[in-house]
């Protein structure tokens, strides 16, 4: 028996608990918060509701799913054999590529034994008296555990939208989120996409290609920008190898841990030509430059973010040969990159397909899906597929799905009713030894980039306790309160927050979702990070530790 294991020992003999820490999710944050929680040499549990662990590479195998993070951004960076033994295949990995990467991390650090599948947590509630959770999962099952760690991901709640009639279809039907592992074949089908978020744009495109008929139903069109992904060779990929220090480092040093760093300049500074050169390079160029490398005012600025926009908007017309479908498809009520800007392999040549068309929902809305399709207020349209690209109850949504209690029995949904508000989106006041990786108003961006970095601050806390026999970690009122305030002020002058998506909280299919709020934290993932650090640094006096 370790040190650390005797605190243990000395600090829960009367409560036998069934675990240190309960972990729910098993994807990107979970896989990787098991990992050092083992370390520690605590007894741990992963609850995760899929059949497999991946996460959001388990669930979303809807056709044409792949990141938009460079393959070799994306991978764990804390084990240099991991490093050494796994090749990307491509510069930006499908999601078949992605579940393999992730269920090969699970078996080289054999953490499936501590992993439970087919265990959807229903209710948490926290005991104070024991100092601990109750956890009980969907089937009614009951585990008892001293530290409750959600890793439960930003977008993991998939929503349906509320259209009358959606039960009543008689084709085959499903939600992106839902893909059957099956292959589903689209060959000579009539098939519908309701939704053109990054997931609509990827499916639209994909299933282009080989369906009978493709009737896209646009609510609201997007800023999209091309992938250019392409495949990794073999010398290429020791190049990258042999450049990981670099590649983790300079991610470590941008605002959402992308590869891309913003350019110092400002869009009015540079002559139009310059602009023009330089917006052209961007557009010809893999991944995110065009939205996380751009000239540092395009995000906040209002005649920079149009000159940009105006510029995406020249690029549609000229890649869609109807001027009339070209106009629908771009964003009039949003400047780019305000919202999450998908990036694209050919989605705006699938409308110079004879076999896609566009609805345009802003001129003739759905009125009810029927058995047979779905009827706007001009049309009825007849499939035999309906694929839901909906989106998600993002950020919040997943805490939602869950009962969690704090003390007193107060449940975490009623307490964010208005928002979020935790302390470094890590810690909520009132839910002693409740620990979110990557929750509420932590930074977005890169997401393992950012998780790891979050499950290491959750793990440094839980050794820093333990080591001394510390059994009840809470942020206090007051420590929330700030965090709070000030994650609300690094968003503001940020246009992106006076547009409607979900990360402004805005999901017009759950109630309680109609009003923006802030949900991240914009201040930028290295300052975010000398925040967190202070707080350890500091031996934790932002938090009531007993
Ligand atoms: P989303 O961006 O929220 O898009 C949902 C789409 O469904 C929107 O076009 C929305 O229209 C539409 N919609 C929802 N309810 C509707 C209704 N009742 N009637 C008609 N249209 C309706 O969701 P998502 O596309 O799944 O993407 C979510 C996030 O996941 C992305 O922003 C990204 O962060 C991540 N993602 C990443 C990748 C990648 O890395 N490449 C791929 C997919 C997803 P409105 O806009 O009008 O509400």
């Amino acid at each position: 028996m370790d040190e650390l294991s005797a605190v243990l020992d000395r600090t829960s003999p009367e409560t036998a608990l069934d675990f240190d820490a309960i972990v729910i999710g098993a994807g990107v944050s979970g896989l990787y918060q098991l990992y050092k929680l083992r370390e520690l040499g605590l007894r741990a549990r992963v609850f995760e509701a899929g059949t497999g662990v991946g996460g959001t590479w388990y669930w979303n195998r809807y056709p044409g799913a792949r990141f938009d993070s460079e393959s070799w951004t994306y991978g764990y960076s804390f084990s240099q054999e991991l490093l050494d033994e796994w090749d990307w295949e491509e510069h930006f990995a499908a999601q078949p590529e992605t579940e393999r990467y992730l269920n090969y991390v699970a078996d080289k650090f054999d953490l499936r034994r501590d992993i439970q599948c087919k265990s959807r947590v229903a209710s948490a509630h926290y005991q104070d008296d024991t100092r601990s959770w109750e956890v009980v999962s969907e089937d009614g099952r009951r585990y008892t555990t001293r530290l409750l760690i959600t890793a439960i991901g930003v977008l993991s709640a998939a929503t349906m939208p509320t259209i009358p009639g959606v039960e009543t279809f008689q084709g085959q039907s499903c939600h992106t989120h839902y893909w059957p592992k099956e292959p589903v074949s689209f060959a000579g089908k009539r098939v519908a996409v309701i939704g053109t978020g990054a997931t609509g744009v990827q499916t639209i495109t994909e299933v282009a290609k080989t369906a009978g008929s493709l009737t896209v139903f646009q609510r609201t069109p997007q800023w999209c920008a091309p992938l250019h992904n392409s495949k990794i060779s073999k010398e290429e990929m020791q190049r990258i190898r042999a450049d990981y220090a670099e590649i983790f480092a300079r991610c470590q040093e941008t605002y959402g841990c992308f590869i891309h760093t913003t350019d110092p300049r400002s869009a009015l500074e540079v002559t139009p030509e310059e602009r023009e050169a330089f917006w052209e390079k961007l557009y010809s160029e893999p991944g995110f430059g065009i939205w996380m490398g751009n000239f540092r005012d395009i995000l906040t600025d209002r005649q920079a973010n149009a000159l940009i926009s105006e510029f995406l908007a020249r690029k549609i017309r000229q890649r869609v040969k109807d001027p009339v479908v070209a106009e629908k498809l771009i964003p009039k009520n949003h400047g780019f990159g305000t919202r999450r800007v998908p990036l694209e392999s050919g989605y705006f040549e699938a409308y110079n397909q004879p076999n896609v068309q566009l609805v345009d929902l802003m001129e003739t809305p759905i009125e009810r899906i029927t058995p047979t399709g779905i009827k706007t207020n001009a049309a009825a349209y007849d499939f035999d597929l309906i694929i839901y690209a909906t989106g998600f109850d993002a950020i919040t949504g997943a805490f939602d799905r869950i009962d969690i209690r704090g003390v007193d029995g107060v449940s975490l949904k009623d307490k964010w009713q208005d928002g979020p508000q935790t302390f470094l989106g890590i810690l909520v006041d009132g839910f002693p030894n409740f620990l979110m990786v990557m929750g509420p108003h932590a930074g977005l961006g890169n997401f393992p980039r950012a998780a790891e970095y979050s499950a290491d601050w959750v793990t440094a806390l839980v050794r820093f306790a333990h080591e001394r026999g510390l059994t009840r970690l809470e942020a206090t009122a007051a420590t929330s309160q700030a965090w709070t305030d000030h994650v609300l002020a690094t968003s503001e002058g940020l246009l992106f927050a006076e547009v409607d998506s979900w990360m402004t909280g805005i999901n017009r299919n759950v109630a309680g979702k109609q009003v923006r709020r802030v949900m991240r934290y914009s201040g930028g993932h290295p300052a975010f990070r000398q925040r967190c650090d202070a707080v350890a640094a500091g031996g934790y006096r932002e938090l009531t530790l007993a």
